[in-house]
């Protein structure tokens, strides 16, 4: 049984996260999407609502779940007896952050892999970041993102659906 953790923010989930979760359920026999509650960036959905959304999106793979966690991502991925953590390069901007952090956790626990993956071509452009910016203004953001998302953000900034 091989079990992957793909760990991030997703405030909110992106067809990018999604286009990752898909590739990663056709190498692990799981895949635990985990959710950082406890962060330092302000985030826009709390931690329930991050949760409510990934799980819908979700509901088509049956491997897949999804779950909190706090503190350090190897102990947890340990915890969840996971061999690997799934993460997303979109560009060469993402490789230096990524590196160091993959460095960095192997060199606190060697017995979880850092595996990358590379989304669909027309999501490397796509971060939650720029999402909330597109919406925030009024954009159109269906086709980065599933509908219950799209609706959760004009709700979000107090626009009419
Ligand atoms: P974080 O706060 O850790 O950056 P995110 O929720 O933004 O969390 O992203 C989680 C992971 O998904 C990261 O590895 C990120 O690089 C990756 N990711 C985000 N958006 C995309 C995308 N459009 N395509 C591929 N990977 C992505």
């Amino acid at each position: 049984m091989r079990t992957a953790i793909y760990p991030g923010s997703f405030d909110p989930l992106t067809n990018g996260h999604l286009d990752l979760i898909e590739r990663a359920t056709k190498l692990f026999d799981r895949v635990i999407v985990g959710i950082a509650r406890n962060e330092s960036k302000q985030p826009l959905f709390d931690p329930k609502e991050r949760m409510a959304m990934v799980q819908e999106a979700v509901t088509p793979y049956k491997s897949v779940a999804v779950e909190w966690f706090d503190g350090l991502l190897v102990n947890y991925a340990e915890k969840q007896g996971a061999c690997a953590i799934i993460r997303g390069l979109r560009a060469v901007s993402d490789f230096e952050f990524e590196f160091q952090l993959a460095l960095m956790n192997r060199k606190l626990n060697e017995r979880v892999e850092t595996i990358f993956m590379m989304p669909r071509e027309t999501y490397t452009f796509l971060s939650s970041r720029i999402i909330k910016e597109i919406a925030h203004l009024g954009g159109d953001v269906s086709s980065f993102v599933p509908v219950h998302v799209q609706v959760a953000l004009k709700k979000k900034f107090g626009q009419t659906t």
